[in-house]
């Protein structure tokens, strides 16, 4: 067996990082376990609704301060927490990859990805200027200053354990605001981590706290009157909840939420490329991303019926033959190309999704319940292989719910004005992509669809750290979103100031 390099070794018992200080929480201990070996690594406990006022508490505390930091200073701490960042690169991702199952290189992945974040938000001094204009009536000049506003809130997903708070944070952090952050209890450790190396940046006490736990500490942030804000990344109904929990408090909000995403193959696409660009994007992560496609459908627009079912065979052929050969096993071992799920609750619905899923009708054609695993001696119980249905039709539960696991839907549409509607009538709108080498067809989906991020031959269109994380209908909740500069506004209130001297 490859050697594996595990830089957790023993158990860890996580603490939370409040105004400046490692404290042990008196919630209770939830175990963290490493999808691959099942072995527990850690332990996290549920902090209470005191810690998290606590955490609150030191961090508005810490804001004046903070907030009068000039910007450069500020930039300078993120400066210092990229460069530890950097240096610690390779110990990052394998806690990532231990503590979620993802490989090796989809976490060093993720790692370059936060870590751009953080790179983006050094540029505050200009990324925070206002504007002003003089004379917008005679003598009188007017100034719009960004001000920050005090303590914001992070709730963390599973999936991303490293890059999400990231996406926020050092944002938050560079505009002079303090930042609590809510880790997802099911990998924790790598918020932890970060919070070890803000420390050693030098962000100063109660800038950047985390607070581990569930839905108490979560429910204890969104109830405090001094957090401003909360960004939420997670499932849609828990999103939904958080939206108007924080609405009804008048707190700003980013809600980025639940997906089922398709990906769109024109009849001139080019196939190699088109399957090779798909397989990370269904089956990387094992399925479990926010812009991992789901529902494949190809489109038969200007071709006679027995001219795409010919298409759709060489496509889907083509899918299952990469597909089957994809391999299954532990994340740090460079050879395997797919981990296991996050723990043996979903891989169980995940089964349950293909049991519903035959039920239903829909073509089993490559079988994820049995595979081959790298490293036979490892327990199967978070395992599951690539899976792919054929003959699905938008209205099967396949395509319809997001099922957060490597289950791809094969799907047919005579036109393209089908497939669009596919797509609208979906709940969801986090991502869609389309392969074609027509520029027509390219500009009419990026015009059309109702989704917030768009790959054009991109099979994951995740945004860059200076564009804004998009979502649209069931997968967002808000206005302005994260990374950015749409992330500085939301961090930031617009104060006007009109001048006339007399
Ligand atoms: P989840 O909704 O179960 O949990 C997310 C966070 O919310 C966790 O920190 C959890 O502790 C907290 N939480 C759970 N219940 C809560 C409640 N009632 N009140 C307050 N907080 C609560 O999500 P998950 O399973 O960790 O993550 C997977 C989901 O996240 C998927 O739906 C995926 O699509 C989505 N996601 C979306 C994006 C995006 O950018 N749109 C990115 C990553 C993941």
């Amino acid at each position: 067996m490859a050697i594996l390099k595990e830089p957790i070794r023993g158990v860890l018992d996580l603490q939370n990082y409040i105004d400046g200080e490692w404290v042990d929480s008196t919630g209770e201990l939830q175990d963290i376990v490493n999808p691959a070996t099942m072995t527990t690594i850690g332990h996290v406990p549920m902090s209470t609704a005191d810690e998290m006022a606590a955490a609150v508490a030191a961090a508005q505390a810490a804001f004046p301060e903070w907030r009068r930091t000039p910007p450069l200073a500020r930039a300078r701490c993120l400066f210092r927490l990229k460069e530890l960042l950097e240096d610690s690169f390779e110990e990052l991702s394998r806690i990532q990859t231990m503590e979620h199952g993802k490989t090796i290189d989809e976490s060093r992945g993720e790692t370059r990805r936060g870590i751009e974040m953080v790179e983006v938000a050094t540029g505050i001094p200009n990324l925070m200027m206002g504007a002003n204009l003089e004379d917008v009536a005679a003598g009188i000049d007017e100034t719009l200053i960004r001000q920050p506003l005090g303590v914001f809130g992070i709730i963390a997903p599973f999936n991303f354990p490293f890059m999400v708070p990231l996406w926020f944070a050092p944002f938050a952090v560079a505009t002079g605001n303090c930042v609590v952050v809510k880790p997802s209890p099911r990998a924790p450790l790598s918020q932890s981590r970060i919070a070890e190396l803000a420390e050693e940046a030098g962000i100063p006490e109660g800038v950047w706290s985390v607070v581990h736990g569930d839905q108490e500490a979560a429910s204890a942030m969104m109830a405090h009157p001094d957090v401003k804000g909360v960004c939420f990344v997670g499932s849609t109904p828990v999103g939904r909840e958080i939206y108007r929990r924080c609405g009804a408090t008048g707190k700003r909000v980013i809600a980025q939420c639940g997906a089922k995403n398709f990906a769109v193959v024109m009849p001139d696409a080019d196939i190699d490329m088109t399957v090779a660009s798909l397989m990370t994007s269904f089956f990387g992560n094992t399925g479990q991303r926010c812009l991992a496609n789901a529902n494949l459908v190809v489109v038969g627009e200007g071709l006679s019926a027995s001219e795409h079912d010919a298409f759709y065979r060489r496509v889907v052929d083509a899918f299952v033959s990469m597909a089957s050969r994809i391999t299954v096993g532990y994340g740090l071992d460079e050879a395997v190309q797919m981990g296991p799920i996050k723990d043996p609750s979903s891989k169980e619905r995940v089964l349950g999704y293909i049991q519903k899923g035959i039920e239903e009708g829909a073509t089993l054609r490559l079988d994820g319940r049995t595979f081959d695993l790298v490293g036979n001696e490892l327990p199967r119980d978070c395992f599951i292989g690539p899976t792919v249905f054929e003959d699905v039709t938008p209205e099967m539960t396949l395509a319809q719910d997001e099922i957060f696991g490597p289950v791809a839907a094969m799907i047919r549409a005579r036109s393209f004005d089908e497939a669009l509607s596919m797509i609208d009538a979906n709940p969801y709108g986090n991502a869609a992509s389309i392969f074609t080498s027509s520029g027509r067809w390219a500009r009419e989906f990026r015009y059309r669809v109702a989704c917030g991020n768009i790959g054009v031959n991109v099979g994951i269109a995740a945004p860059m750290a200076f564009f804004p994380f998009s979502g649209m209908k069931d997968s967002f909740f808000g206005v302005l979103h994260g990374q950015g500069q749409e992330a500085v506004r939301f961090f930031t209130e617009s104060k006007v100031v009109i001048e006339r001297w007399f």
